[in-house]
């Protein structure tokens, strides 16, 4: 099973064709980090009954300018799921998230 899961809908780019483009002036939202790791478990748990991998993938926006999804792809991956990303790379040229995204 994938589930993909929009955690932020902020950007750090502005794509004209794109509904999260920078530009556009309306209220970003992300999702709290304690109902990912209540639905994280639930996928966990279904996992482990029936043997259907699950990997959890993150979007955005910009996911990997979130600042709680580090310490959320550990957590996560700590309960046996896999974890990807749908990233623009801007911020690839950082250490930190590199060492992020292959911790993943
Ligand atoms: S990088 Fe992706 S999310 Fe950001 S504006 Fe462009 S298409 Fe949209």
């Amino acid at each position: 099973m994938i589930v993909v899961w929009r955690v932020v809908d902020s950007c750090n780019l502005s794509c004209p064709f794109c509904a999260f483009d920078k530009r556009l002036g309306f209220p970003r939202t992300e999702t709290a980090p304690q109902d990912i790791l209540r639905l994280a478990a639930v996928l966990a748990d279904h996992q482990a009954r029936t043997g259907d991998r699950v990997l959890l993938s993150w979007l955005g926006g910009e996911p990997l300018r979130w600042k709680p999804l580090e310490q959320l792809t550990h957590a996560v991956r700590a309960l046996g799921l896999e974890v990807s990303a749908t990233t623009n790379g801007s911020t690839l040229g950082s250490p930190n998230v590199r060492r992020h995204v292959c911790d993943a």
